[in-house]
């Protein structure tokens, strides 16, 4: 694997790798590397000639200050990670080469990213995404697009503005990597106190009992997320927001007709976390869930 910091040389790198027509994915990270990041890297791996993964903690689309600072950083743990992963190129700019003095040029994404996760971080949470995906984007020209479902409202962001704005890329969003007792991978997690660790548990706990009660025949919204809010109150949880959506659009459903998002973040002491479970009416999927999801032991 080689380091590349800057724009230059990432494109240097790539023409030569490039040169014989091979196929390069992307797998835009923030580091603090997972099994999560790890599934992604092993996904492009095997679809693609050439795999770059990125690490930037992207200052703009944090909130608040104290995340940004407290976000974990540990590039040389990240890297021998990487590289044992397989990728071929790790970009690892720092701010001033992503937004060098002047910077003013942001995406814009309209209602969507005002919804759930914009509304409880800000608008300018997902115009911070969309930007650097959007630059990396340009930075890379990647053939494939690397991204995980666990942030769906970040995929649907994504997917739209790769639409909209033509970008010439294919989008694979891979499934969530969970640890053994189904909370997602996340760099956040690290965080948690062992008791908040154990509680947090209950996040995923009651996303499969809305899914149990799919299975059984529930279409209606409230009824899944009140199943979903009673579940997680036994932990002493109480959800920013739970909500039943269309995947594309996340606008809220009443009812599960077609595939939907179950989706829901919350709070376990100073961290915040997040999570979805993709539901079909039982009708549509009588014996497999979903989504596969992908379970880890460690
Ligand atoms: P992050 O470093 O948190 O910005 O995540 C980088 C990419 O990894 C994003 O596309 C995330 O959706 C994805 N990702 C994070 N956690 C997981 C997970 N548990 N399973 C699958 N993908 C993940």
């Amino acid at each position: 694997m080689t380091l590349a910091r800057d724009v230059a040389g990432l494109r240097a790198q790539l023409a030569q790798l490039r040169a014989g027509g091979a196929r390069v994915g992307l797998v835009p990270t923030m580091g603090a590397i997972h099994e999560g990041h790890l599934a992604l890297v092993a996904t492009a791996r095997a679809h693609c000639d050439v795999v770059v993964a990125s690490i930037f903690v992207n200052p703009r689309q944090f909130d608040e200050a104290a995340d940004l600072l407290a976000y974990p950083r540990c590039e040389e743990r990240d890297a021998e990670l990487l590289a044992a992963a397989g990728v071929d190129i790790l970009f690892a700019p720092d701010s001033e080469e992503v937004y060098p003095h002047g910077f003013a040029t942001t995406v814009e994404v309209g209602p969507l990213g005002e919804r759930f996760e914009g509304a409880v971080r800000g608008r300018s949470h997902f115009a911070g995404v969309a930007t650097i995906v959007l630059k990396l984007l340009h930075m890379c020209s990647p053939d494939v697009l690397y991204l995980g479902r666990k942030d769906a409202q970040q995929v649907a962001v994504i997917r739209r503005m790769v639409q909209d704005l033509d970008l010439p890329v294919e989008l694979v969003a891979c499934p969530t990597v969970r640890e053994a007792d189904g909370l997602a991978r996340s760099s956040r997690n690290a965080r948690l106190s062992a008791a908040e660790r154990a509680r947090a548990a209950a996040l995923y706990a009651s996303l499969r009992q809305a899914q149990a009660l799919v299975q059984s025949g529930e279409t209606d919204a409230r009824a899944l997320t009140e199943a979903v809010r009673e579940r997680l109150s036994r932990e002493g949880i109480t959800p920013e927001y739970c909500a039943l959506v269309c995947p594309d659009e996340l606008r809220e459903l009443p009812k599960l007709e077609e595939e939907a998002l179950l989706i829901l973040a919350a709070r376990i002491g100073q961290t915040r976390l997040i999570d979805n479970i993709a539901l079909a009416p039982a009708w549509r999927s009588q014996s497999a869930p979903a989504e596969q999801e992908a379970l880890c032991s460690a």
